[in-house]
């Protein structure tokens, strides 16, 4: 039997790209752990990040490519297939409204090697519509700029050094892991953490104040 531990980061679309330790046993991921010596996570993982063991055996994982029939049912088809009927939907598309009645859409988790491809795919094609930003990291971005006037930040570890921190409407404890560590780390030295939130939630349990509106 072959085993192996290998040093890698989650691959999700999230900007944590957490350290793991992934282990494979004759060719089959069996655990995973977080890499305790990533400085920014600090070995730890989400449960979405745990739970790759589970999602990459598990029987309701897509193999193949899906096409809804006539009926309304997803039914398998083989690759080919798959992208002749891309193919033919394109050109039935630019042909009867032009290129730009195709709109491509990206999320910044594509802001990688697959982005470049795109521009090569509908260069050839005449074009397409393309959206400006998207609902992920360009929205905050345009919040920070619209709430702050730029979009400036502090650096993530500053945080403990913090003597007061506001988390309003937010639930690190839960949502932003790394985040609630530092958080946890500033109340350590003596900093008040206090949460805004109608909801009682991991976070206003450990907060020195909790405004409940
Ligand atoms: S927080 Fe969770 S989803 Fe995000 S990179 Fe870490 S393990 Fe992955």
């Amino acid at each position: 039997m072959s085993r192996q531990t290998i040093r890698t980061v989650c691959p999700r679309n999230c900007y944590c790209t957490c350290g793991m330790l992934a282990t494979v046993e004759d060719g089959r991921l069996v655990s995973i752990e977080g890499d305790p010596e990533n400085p920014a996570t600090a070995g730890e993982l989400c449960l979405k990040g745990l739970s790759y063991v589970e999602r990459v055996s598990h029987e309701d994982r897509l193999t193949a490519p899906l096409r809804r029939n006539r009926k309304g049912a997803l039914e398998v088809v083989s690759w080919d297939d798959a992208l002749d009927g891309i193919v033919a939907a394109l050109w039935a598309i630019r042909r009867e409204s032009g290129p730009l009645a195709a709109l491509h859409y990206e999320g910044s988790g594509s802001h990688g090697a697959l982005s470049g491809l795109a521009e090569g795919f509908w260069t050839p094609f005449g074009g397409c519509t393309r959206a400006h930003g998207d609902l992920c990291w360009p929205a905050g971005l345009e919040a920070t700029r619209l709430t702050y006037g730029a979009n400036r930040h502090n650096h993530p570890t500053s945080t403990r050094d913090s003597r007061f921190i506001l988390l309003w409407g937010h639930n690190p404890a839960e949502t932003n892991i790394h985040q609630w560590r530092l958080v946890l780390e500033a109340q350590k030295r003596g900093a008040t953490i206090a949460v805004v939130d109608p909801r009682s939630t991991d976070s206003t349990d450990a907060a020195d104040l909790h405004l409940q509106p």
